[in-house]
């Protein structure tokens, strides 16, 4: 017989069983494949948040490394270098100081003024050498969560010795 269209299985799906309580708690195991499910970007992505919350950290208080406005909420932690132009100093703790939002977002890191400013905070010398060449650099995981883990401690640690 030629068989058109849809026709019904002969033997019905089994239904699905209730998972047991045991099956649905989320085992050490399951979770720590979810913790490795994380991709290389999410994790730059929280070394990132944490290394700008360090910054602003040790900053705070500090004028805006561009334009000298006065300390403000919310401001950034903006690249000397920018990550686009040299994604090896991406987390180099001299290459990156408080800075505005305008400077760092509507005057692409108010450049000029920035490196004025940046001799006076860390010497010529440290500037010098950010601008010269650097070895490509590709951290792996491990080395990417061993640094979130240091930018987290150190900002533990800040936050309890200003409180
Ligand atoms: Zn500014």
């Amino acid at each position: 017989m030629k068989r058109t269209g849809f026709a019904p299985r002969k033997t019905p799906m089994k239904r699905s069983r209730k998972p047991s309580p045991q099956a649905i708690r989320i085992e050490p195991d399951a979770f720590r494949a979810v913790v490795k499910a994380k991709t290389r970007s999410d994790h730059l992505a929280e070394l990132q948040d944490a290394f700008n919350a360090w910054v602003r950290l040790r900053d705070a208080g500090q004028p805006c490394i561009s334009c000298g406005r006065p300390y403000g909420d919310r401001w950034h932690a903006g690249h000397y270098r920018s990550v686009g132009s040299e994604p090896s100093l991406r987390f180099e703790p001299d290459n990156v100081h408080l800075q505005c939002p305008p400077c760092n977002l509507h005057l692409c890191g108010n450049q000029a003024p920035y490196r004025v400013n940046l001799v006076k905070k860390i010497g010529l010398e440290r500037i010098e050498w950010l601008d010269g060449p650097h070895e490509p650099k590709k951290y792996t995981v491990a080395e990417i969560q061993e640094m979130k883990a240091f930018y987290r401690a150190e900002i533990r640690r800040m936050k309890r010795e200003a409180a």
